[in-house]
């Protein structure tokens, strides 16, 4: 098994056209916190032209290649990016160019699936813990002044 297979496996990305190279993680400062950058690249031989929708033939030719940073789900309570070099195509029945895409995200979002997924599930625990933490308060308050009562009815 590849590194960009356990790299994958380790951020959860399904994608098998992300590949990852070498030296595909750095540790940086972003804004003063130490972040972790996986640098991925995206490239496959796309189906149709994104503009036109005219099938892969000849006319499409490899046109370099645009990054975007995404943020994924926290790593060891890091936050965590992958800088993504998304290949460009150029369709030679139109004359225009495009980006392949991803499921790991939206068009034009810049946030994963995974992550939008987590927040969620973090808001949801910490609503969930509110309750709970009101619930108890609600079930012990009654005993403690029962007991305090109780207290003050010894001599
Ligand atoms: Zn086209």
């Amino acid at each position: 098994m590849s590194h960009s297979y356990f790299t994958r496996k380790l951020l959860n990305i399904k994608d098998k056209n992300i590949t990852f190279s070498e030296d595909y993680l750095e540790e940086v400062k972003l804004n003063g916190i130490t972040s972790f950058i996986f640098k991925g690249i995206l490239t496959y031989q796309p189906t149709h032209c994104q503009k036109c929708g005219t099938l892969f033939d000849s006319k499409f030719k490899k046109h370099g290649f645009k990054t975007s940073r995404i943020v994924i789900p926290k790593v060891s309570l890091h936050d965590t990016y992958l800088d993504l070099k998304k290949q460009r195509y150029y369709c030679g029945h139109c004359q225009s160019t495009f980006t392949l895409s991803t499921s790991i995200v939206e068009k034009n979002c810049y946030i994963s699936y995974h992550t939008k997924h987590a927040i969620a599930l973090e808001a949801k625990i910490k609503f969930l813990n509110v309750i709970s933490h009101v619930a108890i308060r609600s079930l012990i308050q009654p005993s403690i002044e029962s007991s305090i009562a109780f207290m003050n009815l010894k001599p």
